[in-house]
């Protein structure tokens, strides 16, 4: 699975990279900050790819800012890891995303227009993350989300989470729906 490894310097402080190739051919990547092997409660935050809201700064999610506040999390500790996973739009991919904003133009939810489009709510499986953080031989983790599922999706995996760190970001005119829905449909903790 793991591919590649090199030193990533960034604005948010330096970092290892690993690239990590899965089944399905999708790379994946971890960002390790500091120490980690067989460590007890290293953060770890678990991002899911965001084309639009991670780099084209969209305001329809909280994506882009979730990653930044993580970043600043993570200055403040000593060690920690950001799975970069490239499972678009909750698992349903780019095109099928911005089909899925069409529809919430028309009146539906972020869940609604999913379901419309024939997928789950959320199509995300943390196998593959659960298997990279094997890798990187971890030994627990707290984790870096609001979103319950994940914390059942890694333990289902082996991975024993210790803690829930929450990533609180700001409503704003733009998202505020799809936060709302979040909290309601998705069991979010916000
Ligand atoms: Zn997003």
């Amino acid at each position: 699975m793991k591919k590649a490894t090199a030193i990533l310097p960034t604005k948010n402080g330096n970092f290892r990279i690993y690239a990590y190739q899965d089944s399905q051919n999708r790379e994946h990547l971890a960002l390790v900050k500091g120490e980690i092997e067989f460590k007890e409660n290293v953060p770890l935050r678990m991002h899911s790819e965001c084309l639009t809201g991670d780099l084209l700064g969209s305001l329809r999610c909280d994506c882009g800012e979730q990653l930044e506040k993580t970043f600043e999390l993570l200055s403040t500790e000593n060690s920690g890891i950001i799975l970069y996973l490239r499972q678009e739009g909750r698992g349903i991919g780019l095109l099928n995303k911005i089909k899925a904003y069409n529809l919430q133009e028309h009146g539906l939810d972020t869940v609604e227009a999913n379901h419309h489009l024939g997928f789950k709510s959320d199509e995300r499986d943390y196998r593959q993350a659960a298997e990279i953080i094997q890798d990187l031989k971890v030994k627990s983790v707290k984790l870096i989300t609001n979103n319950p599922s994940k914390i059942v999706g890694l333990e289902r995996h082996g991975i024993i989470v210790q803690e829930r760190i929450p990533l609180v970001t700001k409503p704003q005119q733009h998202n505020r729906q799809y936060l709302l829905t979040k909290k309601e449909k998705l069991g979010h903790a916000l």
